[in-house]
């Protein structure tokens, strides 16, 4: 990718979202402080000097277990045949820091599940990526259903890297009393730690829209969907060593069988040297348009349904 290529990534909606984005009465994302044009000059300097492309976000997948079975979940969570239980340390480590020869900086990096909190080395991952210089921002995404244990409060107190992110599915109201958004949000409070309550009622996040809808394989065979049309195309995650264009790619390449991609629409980052994968990364990142979209349907824009349905009854 040359200059010219690496300023459209720097102006995609992904990039976009990283220096317009702001995190409701608690701090804001570092680069907005100095408006777009600052972001776009810096990132340019920085790719002229590294040849290395800054990556906005990666979504790590910790585990694919949920504690909730959300029928629209838009990861397909409760539909995975083949499931990651948990990712030991020592496998995120060795994948991360693989990723990290071949890029410049990791942006964000948000830890995601299933449900994140199930993760018990949680607290090794990270307390080892916020000490990390090349990542700017660590994230946790959570359904609220569980409480913080001691060690993961210990690692996040009074640090201004990391950010919880806890999922508000009280709009519903059968989930109700499995929610301990209450509760987090003492803990969180008394220990100075990060967080943000996205609330599909109040609008500081969007109401529950349908997910895509995977096709078999054969009947993907006349289906066209362009991926600039589908609104999760910039979710792009990291599980297993590889990158996929995003968590549905995820699902169907790992949780299903009978998917394929063709080679530069995922990126195996622990198969090649670092500077393959940095080529493998600009590629991938400046592709328009991938075929594997074809497996996915895309739902009519606005098709709002309810928040968090749930699939049966969760014990
Ligand atoms: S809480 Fe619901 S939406 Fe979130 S990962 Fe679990 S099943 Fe999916
Ligand atoms: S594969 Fe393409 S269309 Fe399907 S969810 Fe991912 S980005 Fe969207």
């Amino acid at each position: 990718m040359n200059l010219a290529e690496y300023k459209t990534y720097l102006k995609s909606s992904e990039a976009k979202f990283y220096y317009t984005n702001k995190v409701k009465n608690k701090r804001k994302y570092f680069f907005e402080k100095f408006g777009k044009k600052f972001f776009l000059r810096y990132f340019r300097w920085r790719y002229f000097f590294t040849k290395k492309p800054s990556l906005f976000h990666i979504e790590y997948k910790v585990t694919t277990i949920c504690t909730l079975k959300c029928k629209e979940c838009c990861h397909y969570t409760p539909y995975f045949e083949n499931n990651i239980k948990q990712v030991p340390f020592e496998k995120f480590k060795i994948e991360l820091d693989k990723l990290l020869k071949s890029v410049d900086l990791l942006y964000a990096l948000d830890l995601i599940g299933g449900e994140t909190l199930l993760s018990q080395d949680l607290p090794k991952m990270v307390k080892y990526a916020q000490s990390k210089h090349q990542i700017k921002h660590v994230n946790i995404t959570t359904n609220a259903t569980l409480l913080p244990s001691d060690e993961l409060i210990k690692v996040l107190k009074n640090n201004k890297k990391t950010i919880v992110w806890i999922s508000n599915y009280s709009a519903n109201e059968s989930l109700k009393p499995k929610l301990k958004i209450k509760e987090l949000v003492e803990i969180f409070d008394k220990n100075n730690i990060l967080y943000s309550v996205s609330d599909f009622e109040n609008e500081t996040m969007p109401p529950w829209e349908k997910p895509p809808l995977v096709l078999s394989p054969g009947e993907a065979k006349n289906n066209f969907t362009k991926t600039k049309d589908c609104r999760i195309h910039n979710c792009h995650t990291y599980a297993n060593g590889i990158l996929y264009l995003c968590p549905l790619q995820f699902y169907m390449l790992f949780g299903k069988h009978g998917y394929k991609a063709e080679n530069d629409e995922t990126v195996n980052i622990m198969k090649a040297n670092p500077k393959d994968v940095t080529k493998s990364l600009l590629a991938f990142y400046n592709k328009e348009n991938f075929d594997f979209c074809h497996y996915c349907k895309l739902p009519s824009p606005e098709m709002f349904i309810e928040t968090a349905e749930q699939l049966e009854e969760v014990k």
